[in-house]
């Protein structure tokens, strides 16, 4: 298995790429620790229940919880390709817990792909996100609006804002990315494997192109 770390500030596009990439190429698979842990908020389960709380305050959760369901998810999905993780690691103690992770699995990683945006622009994108909570879509009321008003395209469902959208919490989670996350770009740069794309311009075909580019 490769690994491809996407990283890249919240509202960067990483997830928004990496679905696309993932629904178009069957050996490419997305893993979002987002949304791994929505779903486990969701399903109540222990792990769930831990998160929560730092979730919705803007806060990452515990490096061991997490480091724990991603862990679970590479050995059950030994057998993928290539996977692209999209949030994690999001601090040099997880980067340090991934490559022992995939030391001892005998994965690889390929490198670490930082989406280069604005402050501005992520800003106006995370502003205008609106989600599925049925089926996790994501729309953005200035950029990629549903079809219509408030409603998902994919099922019909009522469409959110996230809680940890709303502008307090934003500003506490760029401030999060810039001490904690901003780093992991001086530690992949050291080991070689830091490659940066533009993340602003072009549509999210162009991007995946870009991507594809840097991986293969
Ligand atoms: P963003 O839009 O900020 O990239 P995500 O969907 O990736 O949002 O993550 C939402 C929340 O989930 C984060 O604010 C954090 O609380 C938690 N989270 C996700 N990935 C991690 C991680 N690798 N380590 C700690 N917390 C995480
Ligand atoms: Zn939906």
């Amino acid at each position: 298995m490769d690994i491809v770390i996407l990283l890249g500030a919240p509202g960067s596009g990483k997830g928004t790429v990496a679905a696309h990439l993932s629904a178009k190429d069957a050996t490419i698979a997305h893993l979002s620790t987002g949304d791994l842990l929505r779903g486990a908020v969701k399903a109540g389960t222990p792990a769930g229940l831990e998160a929560k709380g730092y979730m919705e305050a803007g806060e990452l959760v515990p490096d061991t919880l997490i480091a724990r369901l991603v862990g679970d998810y590479l050995e059950s999905n030994g057998q993928l390709k290539t996977v692209l993780l999209d949030g994690f690691p999001r601090n040099v103690a997880q980067a340090d817990i991934l490559a022992d992770l995939l030391k001892r699995m005998g994965h690889t990683l390929r490198c670490a792909l930082m989406l280069e945006v604005s402050d501005a622009t992520v800003t106006a994108r995370i502003s205008g996100r609106r989600v599925c909570p049925a089926c996790g879509a994501v729309f953005n009321v200035n950029m990629l609006p549903p079809r219509q008003e408030g409603i998902c395209d994919a099922c019909g469902a009522q469409l959110i804002t996230r809680r940890d959208d709303l502008p307090e919490t934003v500003a506490h989670r760029l401030e999060v990315y810039r001490e904690q996350t901003f780093p992991l770009i001086a530690y992949y740069r050291e080991r070689d494997l830091l490659r940066t794309i533009d993340g602003e311009h072009g549509d999210v075909d162009v991007k995946c192109a870009h991507v594809l580019g840097a991986i293969r």
